[in-house]
């Protein structure tokens, strides 16, 4: 059976003087895959054990009797990794408050000693084909980390928290590792599409990155990216609900609160679930209702108190609460019952089933599990669920009643709206919730995450439109007496630069280069866009011919001049366009142009990516307008956009010399839109290979990379050589 081995921060156990497993909605959900997987778990089993004797005897239990493998943390770690850098750096950031985010230098230390030493444990207990399912934001960096040792490990990682948009997430020092770090995984979970769409932005933005509608490229492999909203363990409170105790629980608490409309809430304390807010929206109900009849619950989880701010969260929501109770208490009626702690699930169950209404008005959250768990409470009578915009869940819970969590009068208004709505209203916005909520569970949530994930087990390398060149082309090449190879350079042989001139030749190109020029099988030609002084400083070394300017001049090898072929190009074109270009790109800041003998090329890859585009299709709308009768003509380009003579062209280029010197064949190799002139040439002669994927192409054959073009041009080498 395949082995699935989960990771997460915590084990779902509670160490005391027994190890009891705790019953999360993950646990349950990926129990119920028992009969797919051999399942393991990796986490930290809670609290600090320094005896060496203890930490033995823990590891034992936990193996023999749930097959978990605990880390264990030691005060230090717990400080800086969990407290510090998880807990106050950020969890603040995921949730949109970069104001609460702290950071430390030795904290970022301390997590990646964590995540290696989870690495470690997870390298030790697995074998190579099992499939590794990494939790939330205590791990980021641990894909990464996995992927440098067993780069066909299959990896999935679901983060549990929002991700926020890139003008938040860009405020942390540590931005760009915690996103490599991600991108090791084979596929990344989120609750909502929302949360997708800031990932994709931030990766571009910050790592330049461009993302496919379903995936990340990174090296030699891709990061999908995908939407999984988590459920509830529905199994679990359907048993319950089904007891004799659940009734008997259920109507203690009618007896105790009889004659009372119960508001509830349920949360962990903390600062993202907007509960100060909430508390001033009730102050300002029961103000302008006067009512007496309602009782507002609050469980609140007692959370971090390790963490400042929490502790001076509890302090205000209590100072708030005992002003409310002082201000609108009678003699038999206090309207905030407040409980600083947990209750059990049976508790909880009952609590859910009599309440009139849920209040679930975080200022952001992940998902919020308390809101569906509430819709599934439902039995007897049909409970309203006020819920915030701002939760994952309310992208699936429509028919809740949505407020606004920063809009205290809205919250108040939809509080008496709630409560006045008849059993039907009601019902009607009910029932295609609990239907949601009770097919789409904590089950259905881990299903289709390893549904979508185990397919990458194949690993399937990127697609390749085209094939490479055929044995029949390499056969033509073969018998051919005068062979030609028009090589293009930038996005061909050497990877796109984001600063051009950084692309010059070095490492294996320029070992490839010096192979073209001791051969003699092929006249070479780099066939480029750039200048000729450029090509000069950068080829002459190799012994190469060279066309530049896309095909508008050239030079032979060992010659000193380039030659034109033509001498009567009109090039008036150039003035009239100068300062039309100039103001566009003091218009697009990090934009620039450059001016060459018959073109223009206005480069956009260090704008705004979104803006450089964008101003990239208007440039190229006003200039067809503007040149529809000259002898011009537009290129888009990777991240540019060439106004160029027709006279630069490589594919004339290419016709001119194969004339003039009488080839047989000619392979033309080349990336972008300048050098389709060369696919499209109708001579049977000519060969048109192109590098990349995922554009349309006029090319014959095709390698996805300039490292897989390089692979073929040293195999080409070899084999015609006589
Ligand atoms: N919960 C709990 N103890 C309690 C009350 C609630 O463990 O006393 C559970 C609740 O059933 C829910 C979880 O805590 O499953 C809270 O999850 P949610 O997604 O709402 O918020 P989070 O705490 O993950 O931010």
């Amino acid at each position: 059976m395949q082995s699935l081995i989960i990771v997460s921060n915590r084990l779902p156990v509670t160490i005391d003087k027994t190890i009891k497993k705790s019953s999360g909605g993950m646990v349950s959900a990926l129990e119920g895959l028992g009969d797919k997987f051999n399942i393991r778990w990796i986490g930290w089993a809670g609290g600090v054990v320094e005896d060496p004797e203890k930490k033995e005897e823990i590891t034992t239990e936990l193996k023999q009797k749930f097959n978990f493998s605990p880390i264990f943390l030691n005060e230090g770690d717990m400080e800086d990794y969990y407290t510090g850098f998880s807990n106050s750096s950020l969890w603040p950031l995921l949730h949109y408050m970069p104001s609460n985010v702290r950071y430390e230098e030795p904290w970022f230390r301390k997590y990646q000693k964590v995540n290696r030493m989870f690495a470690e444990k997870v390298l030790d207990q697995s074998d190579p084909d099992d499939i590794v399912w990494i939790h939330d934001y205590h791990l980021m960096l641990l894909p990464s980390i996995l992927r440098k040792e067993r780069p066909d490990m299959t990896i999935g990682f679901f983060l549990h928290t929002p991700f926020p948009s890139y003008e938040i997430f860009r405020c942390h020092p540590k931005r760009k590792e915690l996103l490599e770090g991600l991108l090791g995984a084979d596929l990344i979970g989120f609750h909502t599409f929302g949360y997708l769409r800031h990932f994709r932005s931030t990766v571009l933005r910050i790592l330049g990155i461009e993302s496919e509608f379903d995936h990340i490229p990174v090296e030699n492999s891709r990061c999908f990216i995908d939407v999984f909203p988590i459920g509830i363990n529905s199994k679990k409170f359907q048993e319950f609900l089904d007891t004799n105790a659940f009734t008997r629980r259920l109507k203690a608490l009618r007896k105790v609160y009889s004659g009372k409309k119960i508001v509830l809430s349920v949360e962990r304390l903390d600062y993202t679930k907007g509960i100060p807010r909430r508390l001033e929206a009730i102050d300002l109900f029961l103000e302008e209702t006067g009512r007496n009849d309602v009782i507002f619950l609050f469980i609140s989880i007692p959370s971090r108190q390790s963490v400042p701010e929490y502790r001076e969260l509890r302090q205000e929501v209590e100072m708030k609460v005992s002003q409310i109770n002082g201000k609108h208490s009678t003699i038999g009626q206090v309207p905030v019952h407040f409980f600083f702690r947990s209750v059990n699930f049976e508790e909880l169950c009952a609590l859910y089933a009599l309440a009139d209404a849920a209040t679930v008005t975080p200022l952001i959250d992940g998902m919020n599990l308390v809101a569906k768990e509430y819709i599934f409470c439902q039995k007897e009578k049909s409970g309203a669920l006020i819920l915030s915009e701002f939760a994952g869940a309310a992208q699936e819970l429509c028919q809740a009643y949505v407020v606004n969590p920063y809009y205290i009068r809205q919250i108040s208004d939809t509080i008496k709206q709630a409560l006045d709505a008849d059993e039907e209203e009601k019902r009607r916005r009910l029932l295609p919730m609990k239907k949601r909520v009770k097919k789409h569970d904590a089950r259905f949530w881990a299903e289709s995450f390893l549904a979508s994930l185990t397919p990458r087990c194949q690993k399937v390398p990127c697609p390749v439109q085209l094939p490479g060149l055929s044995p029949e082309a390499m056969t033509q090449i073969g018998h051919a007496q005068r062979r030609a190879l028009f090589l293009d350079y930038d996005g061909t042989l050497a990877e796109f630069k984001r600063i051009p001139e950084n692309a010059a030749p070095s490492g294996e190109v320029e070992k490839i280069l010096f192979s073209l020029s001791r051969q003699n099988q092929f006249d070479v030609y780099i066939t480029s866009g750039r200048k000729r002084e450029e090509m000069d400083r950068w080829f002459s070394k190799f012994g190469l011919n060279l066309i530049a300017e896309q095909g508008f001049c050239y030079k032979e090898k060992n010659a000193d001049d380039w030659v034109f072929i033509t001498h009567e190009a009109d090039l008036s074109w150039k003035d009239n366009l100068r300062d039309f270009l100039k103001l566009h790109t003091g218009m697009t800041p990090g934009s620039f142009l450059e001016e060459k003998t018959a073109s223009f090329v206005w480069h956009y890859q260090n704008a705004d990516p979104d803006f450089g585009i964008w101003k990239a299709h208007q440039l190229v709308s006003e200039l067809q307008d503007m040149l529809s009768n000259l002898p011009v003509k537009i290129h888009h380009a990777k991240k540019n956009v060439v106004i160029a003579s027709v006279h630069a062209n490589k594919g004339a280029m290419v016709s001119h010399l194969m004339a003039m010197k009488n080839y047989d064949i000619a392979l033309c190799i080349g990336d972008d839109d300048t050098d389709e002139s060369m696919f499209l040439l109708s001579d049977p002669k000519t060969i048109g290979i192109n590098v990349g994927v995922g554009k349309e192409t006029g090319a014959d054959f095709q390698y996805p990379s300039p490292k897989a073009l390089l692979s073929f041009l040293e195999k080409l080498l070899e084999q015609t050589q006589t």
